[in-house]
């Protein structure tokens, strides 16, 4: 059979622009690569590899998932539903960073929870030589995944398992960047159904991560240092009294997404008032 014939039956399973990019990305299809040519000839592999794809597809499954990987700042990222698919709005995240490291000569970051390694990956391969970049995850499954893109990129990104800040030393980085799990369960549905819940889900309301990386955050900064997060579309009145409770982060900015959702904030360490420090 050729791809034609099979287009011509499968065509109304897929949205048009999915379709074409479900096939240009395919593995063993890269002799179709550009303009996929309708009349190539389907044997057995390919034709059970569009069955497979059109099952998932039609099951809901993310296209990154699919096809293994995800464009992020202009670069790809090789995936699998152990980590998180990268995000469009957490492009302005690695964007605050790079800004903030650059202003301020910042020299030693940590992408707190990388996943597939997307944050740490970027700001080394936008920054190289001037930074360190560590990036940590309580999964050996995302570490593994975040191995393969360093290699993928040629990338020297140091790698550690870590729950959360406990692994580090005090007064170890400039800047600490973070996306952590903040979905309540309760919107945890739909796609995200396919996203690892370790990766997504929070408690208090999204904040539990949150909270705790603030709290643990401030004795792995060193004097003056920076934390960048990622929130919840509804986050921000929360996080503004927390960080006024704790005290010892001046908040420098908020930051939107392309969508009008305050999605992440710059918080910068002082001297705080120290009583309410949790340096466990
Ligand atoms: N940005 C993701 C979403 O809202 C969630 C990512 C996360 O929990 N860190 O779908």
């Amino acid at each position: 059979m050729k791809l034609r014939a099979w287009l011509n039956s499968n065509r109304k399973v897929f949205l048009d622009r999915d379709l074409s990019y479900l096939l240009r990305n395919l593995p063993g299809f890269d002799k179709l690569r550009g303009d996929f040519r309708e009349d190539v000839f389907l044997n057995k592999t390919r034709l059970k590899r569009l069955e497979e794809i059109k099952r998932l597809y039609a099951e809901g499954m993310p296209a990154a998932y699919i096809i293994y990987k995800e464009e992020f700042f202009g670069l790809e990222f090789e995936v699998n539903p152990q980590v998180l698919i990268p995000r469009k709005e957490t492009e302005l995240i690695v964007e605050k960073a790079i800004e903030i490291i650059r202003d301020k000569h910042l020299s030693r970051v940590l992408d707190l929870g990388c996943g597939c390694g997307n944050i740490a990956i970027s700001i080394k391969k936008f920054l190289k030589a001037k930074v360190t970049v560590f990036a940590s995850d309580l999964s050996f499954n995302g570490l593994r995944v975040a191995k393969k893109n360093l290699i993928r990129h040629n990338l020297d990104v140091k790698l550690v398992n870590s729950d959360l800040l406990m692994s580090f030393k005090k007064k170890t980085f400039d800047l600490i960047v973070s996306n952590p799990p903040y979905v309540e369960k309760r919107f945890i549905r739909g796609s995200l159904g396919y996203e690892p819940r370790l990766a997504l889900n929070a408690k208090d309301k999204g904040m539990f991560f949150i909270k705790k990386i603030l709290k643990q955050g401030y004795s792995c900064l060193k004097k003056d240092g920076f934390i960048i997060i990622e929130i919840g579309y509804n986050h921000k009145k929360l996080l503004d009294s927390f960080i006024k409770e704790l005290g010892f982060y001046d908040l420098l900015e908020w930051i939107k997404d392309y969508s009008g959702h305050w999605r992440g904030v710059l918080l910068k360490k002082n001297e705080g008032r120290g009583a309410t420090r949790d340096e466990e």
